[in-house]
């Protein structure tokens, strides 16, 4: 028998995309050996946003500028084409489909998104097909997490990994808020994305 492929999926609303997003994927395909790394934009988000999320094909696009450059990355559709609610029960159950049960999958998200994954639809079954790798930002208060991680293990016997990445200092919310105050967003963003970004009138 082969070896199993690893896959990693990252999963975000990138709205928009930004170089923590970049650098996380890129340190867990390193860390976890993923042979590659597939960005899953959402598509509707079951759960409350405090701002109006940017069309799916906008943020679908931005990430494909965005990750164009590393062969290791790649831009999947699953969640933007998907009718009613996005979640991700639904999105891993299509993927591994896809991919073959030879397939581990890691999804890759951020620490905030985790706290709130005992409310997750069919979060067993999520757990049971694939291993959760947490993002999280230097300073970010781990105390909190790492009791939600103790109560994920003592309920359904998963571990969820931690990975503190440098880069994720920098957050969509920053960057939509320097957007809309006209302040830079140079170094924070690939200049794709920033152009892209200036030709669509987004986030004014
Ligand atoms: P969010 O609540 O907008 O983000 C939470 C935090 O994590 C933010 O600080 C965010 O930073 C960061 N983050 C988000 N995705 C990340 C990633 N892939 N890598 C590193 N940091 C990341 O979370 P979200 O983006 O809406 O959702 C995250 C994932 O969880 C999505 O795939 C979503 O579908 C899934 N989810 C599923 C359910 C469900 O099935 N019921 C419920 C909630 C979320 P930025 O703002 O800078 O991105």
């Amino acid at each position: 028998m082969g070896k199993k492929k690893r896959v990693g999926i990252m999963g975000g609303t990138f709205d928009p995309i930004h170089f923590g997003h970049l650098v996380t994927a890129e340190e867990a395909r390193i860390n976890f050996q993923l042979d590659k790394v597939v960005f899953v934009p959402t598509g509707n988000p079951p759960h409350k946003k405090d701002y109006k999320v940017t069309d799916a094909e906008h943020r679908y696009l931005m990430t494909a500028l965005a990750t164009n450059s590393n062969p290791y990355f790649e831009v999947s559709r699953v969640e933007i084409e998907r009718e009613g609610y996005s979640y991700t029960v639904d999105t891993l159950r299509q993927l591994i489909e896809f991919y073959g049960p030879d397939t581990s999958l890691f999804f890759i998200s951020g620490a905030d998104a985790v706290l709130d994954i005992l409310t997750w639809k069919n979060i067993k079954d999520v757990l049971d097909i694939c291993t959760f790798i947490a993002a999280t930002r230097p300073g970010y208060p781990v105390a909190q997490l790492k009791s939600k991680l103790a109560e994920i293990k003592k309920l359904y016997g998963k571990d969820v990994y931690l990975l503190e990445v440098t880069a994720m200092a920098i957050s969509s919310t920053e960057i939509r808020k320097r957007i809309r105050e006209g302040r830079s967003i140079k170094y924070l963003i690939p200049e794709s994305v920033e152009a892209y970004i200036l030709k669509n009138g987004l986030y004014r």
